[in-house]
């Protein structure tokens, strides 16, 4: 008698990032691997496949189907039950069902796989040297799709038809090309064009060349790339470089810079194992590394003054192809004049960058959604900086399931939330929202994840800031069901939230400003937080933010804030660099502070590290945000050595049960040692020490009270990396676990994560939501410390 194995019928259900990516003919080849029949499809929310066989070749087919799905497939989760056998007698590829109301992951676009960069490299492949090369394993998704389901026709490629060949691949179900929705060739695809800045044809008849004759010889080229317009220039010419500055309005930012090929990266920056995976990896993003100077000849105007340099891979075929033929490190910056969104449109972009692009190397397959570079630092794992392409829209993963909720974000460095399921939807970096431009992105985007993912927010979170335009977005965006969220809270449940961590945590938000529930501007903030609700249960010292925002941008006037204010306002600036300040000026500024005129109180940790790095001469004005603590950081010795675990003497006070840091102490032995002459070097660490030691010592104080032991650190000074480390290592030692972010970024790019889970748990009723004190008009605070 022969033994019948029992054959069984699975139906499997397979839901994540798994359209577009190459999902079905890997599903096809598998099966016929392990001898299956049945089908596979796409629906509106997910892939079902059916395959019966026996329940070995079953068992192992799922296995399979985890292990060896297509690199830019990202499988959420696989459902799978058992039936009797249909019978189905082959195994084929069926056509999509669309669901009402199913939503999909729609996947990011991908860095340009091994495939598809050996065929525009190979001289008798019909792609060689076609900058719109793709496949199933890489492309631009995000940024041509218009709605979902994700098929050409609902794609900015619908004006393209296939040409035979290529149709041939997009219906060859074990083709690398089954399904590419942007697949082209040269034939019938899209088509470069080098223009000038009147949009007028340059000569020449091959556009990448000619654009890289211009490149070497010191010309500016905006080139039309995934999502959107970037600015390149010889990186190693400093001239260009300046030029480039001048005419976008960006004295002193760093820029980042794009290099052909790996082994080239390494002769300008180390580069360690975890940075080099970041660095190749499908999302390609910018990767902060350290510059070696001494080898590298990319000009020191790509990044004054900064040991970090951002570097990137060419990450489409049109970037690999300019970078080998320019064989020079470019520039590539995102195509806007400073602070406004990136170009997307042919003429849009001539008529917004021709002031500052000599050339135009533009193309004829628009771009949906703009999508400016991601930026990644590695400080013991990756953390983004920035979190737009190839991250977008990609989710971040709840730990329970959100209702529906639209959280509108800060007001720098801007990102909006929309949450559904398990999924919360971060949007790409929006950007600075002071302008009609960046606000009009906020709101088309907006749009477009509602479209794509099918979401109808029924709450409404926001930051508590009056007059962040995003706050004003979601006042007038007519929600009944509207939650204002305490800036840091936002800040510490991001960082929460992305580790899974539902607290309550020692938060400790240290970043530039946020709008306190006291009227007066946090940023220097230890709080006892959970998803729902936040305690404050302390800060640094208050000092007056000296003429408001506009000290932002001074950072003198933050070092004479605190000098006064801690130290008397006749202490003298004799033999210190303030002392070089005009003395009417000084005296209006004494003033000031004596009145209380345009002086918001502020606990601020940014505006600390700008004070002192103004003290000590580093740095007295900026052109950038944070350049000043930055600078600092910058000075600090790489190896710690003998100053390693020196220390400015600081101390914490109990004022109405919150836990107060006084900062006279720290300052005046900063100003004794600036007047001595001190290597700012070693200026710079002992601050650094003396920040992380603040840290530790108050969290200690908390935690004695609480029994609480986890940690969560966020906010945008986190970015420093020297601190960052400091206080992870100091509370560790301390026995306290922490958490620091890794999906978000840590600055006001992560606040939008965290006002959609406040949002979801909080319970707040209409009557305790009245208005809250508006920033400039109340200074409910008497001056604190010795001197003010
Ligand atoms: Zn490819
Ligand atoms: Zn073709
Ligand atoms: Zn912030």
């Amino acid at each position: 008698m022969v033994l019948v194995k029992a054959r069984k019928l699975a139906k499997i259900g397979v839901r994540g990032v798994v359209q577009g990516v190459g999902f079905r003919p890997f599903i096809y080849r598998l099966a016929q691997e392990h001898n299956l029949k049945g089908l596979v499809r796409n629906t509106s929310g997910n892939v079902e496949i059916e395959v019966e066989g026996d329940e070995k070749a079953l068992d192992n087919f799922l296995s399979d189907l985890e292990a060896k799905a297509p690199p830019i497939a990202r499988i959420e989760k696989v459902e799978a039950a058992f039936y009797p056998v249909k019978g189905y007698t082959d195994f084929k590829i069926c056509q999509s069902l669309s669901q009402e109301g199913k939503y999909q992951l729609i996947s990011p676009d991908i860095a340009t796989c091994e495939d598809c960069k050996r065929e525009i490299f190979s001289p008798t492949d019909r792609r060689f040297g076609y900058p719109f090369t793709n496949c199933t394993n890489c492309g631009p998704r995000f940024t041509i799709i218009e709605d979902i389901p994700y098929d050409r026709p609902k794609t900015t490629m619908r004006k393209f038809e296939m040409c035979p060949e290529c149709q041939r691949e997009y219906d060859a179900p074990l083709d690398r090309r089954f399904h590419a929705q942007p697949n082209a060739c040269p034939k019938c695809g899209p088509s470069l064009e080098l223009v000038d800045g009147n949009g007028n044809p340059v000569e020449g008849n091959d556009a990448i060349k000619t654009a890289s004759e211009l490149l070497k010889a010191g010309k500016i080229l905006a080139l039309r790339g995934l999502g959107g317009f970037q600015l390149a220039c010889d990186a190693t010419n400093e001239e260009a470089i300046n030029l480039l500055r001048s005419r976008k309005r960006r004295p002193a930012k760093p820029l980042a810079v794009m290099v052909a090929t790996l082994e080239e990266v390494e002769k300008h920056c180390l580069v360690s194992p975890e940075e080099r995976k970041l660095l190749q990896s499908p999302q390609c993003p910018i990767v902060l590394l350290r510059w070696k100077h001494s080898s590298s000849n990319i000009a020191p105007a790509v990044a004054p003054s900064l040991k970090y340099l951002g570097v990137m891979l060419p990450y489409t075929p049109l970037h690999h192809l300019l970078l080998t033929e320019a064989g020079l490190p470019l520039v590539m910056t995102s195509g806007n004049l400073s602070e406004e969104p990136i170009a997307k449109d042919n003429d849009e972009a001539l008529r917004r960058l021709g002031g500052i692009a000599d050339y135009f190397l533009v193309h004829n397959r628009d771009i949906f959604a703009r999508y400016d570079d991601s930026v990644y630092m590695v400080e013991g794992k990756p953390q983004a900086i920035r979190r737009a392409r190839s991250y977008a829209p990609y989710p971040i993963f709840l730990p329970f399931r959100s209702k529906q909720i639209l959280a509108c974000g800060a007001e720098l460095k801007n990102t909006f939330c929309l949450t559904k399921d398990e999924h919360a939807f971060l949007s790409q970096h929006i950007g600075d929202m002071e302008n009609e431009e960046t606000l009009e992105h906020f709101e088309n985007t907006i749009e477009l994840y509602k479209k794509l993912f099918r979401i109808e927010p029924e709450i409404i979170a926001y930051d508590m800031h009056p007059e962040y335009l995003s706050t004003k977005y979601a006042l007038q965006a007519g929600s009944e069901h509207l939650v204002p969220v305490q800036h840091h809270h936002a800040h510490i449940v991001s960082c929460m939230v992305e580790n899974k961590v539902e607290g309550p945590v020692i938060g400790v938000a240290f970043d530039g400003t946020g709008y306190g529930t006291d009227g007066t501007i946090w940023g220097g903030e230890f709080l006892l937080a959970d998803w729902r609700s936040f305690k404050r249960l302390g800060h640094l010292e208050y000092v007056p933010l000296l003429g408001g925002v506009a000290a932002i941008n001074k950072p003198y006037r933050m070092a004479l804030s605190y000098l006064y204010t801690l130290l008397g306002e006749d202490f003298s600036l004799e033999g210190l660099p303030l002392g070089r300040l005009n003395a009417t000026e000084l005296d209006i500024i004494k003033q000031q502070l004596r009145r209380g005129i345009n002086c918001p109180l502020t606990s601020s940790a940014g505006r600390l590290f700008d004070a002192v790095s103004a003290l000590a001469g580093v740095r007295e004005e900026i052109d950038y945000e944070a350049q000043a603590a930055i600078e600092l950081e910058m000075l600090a010795p790489n190896k710690v050595g003998e100053f390693g675990s020196k220390l400015y003497p600081f101390s914490i006070v109990e004022r109405q049960g919150m836990r107060v840091v006084e900062l006279g102490e720290l300052f005046s032995m900063i100003v004794q040692d600036v007047k001595n002459q001190a290597p700012v070097s070693v200026i710079s660490l002992k601050f650094h020490n003396t920040v992380a030691q603040m840290i530790v010592e108050v969290c200690k104080l908390i935690a004695k009270e609480t029994r609480i032991s986890q940690v969560a650190l966020s906010g945008g000074v986190f970015q420093n990396r020297l601190l960052l480390k400091l206080a992870t290592a100091a509370l560790q030692r301390e026995g306290f676990s922490v958490v620091t972010h890794h999906l978000v970024p840590c600055n006001d790019g992560g606040i939008s994560l965290g006002q959609a889970v406040v949002a979801n748990f909080s319970s707040i009723s209409e009557s305790q939501r009245e208005a809250k004190p508006l920033l400039y008009n109340l200074f409910p605070l008497p001056l604190q410390g010795e001197g003010g």
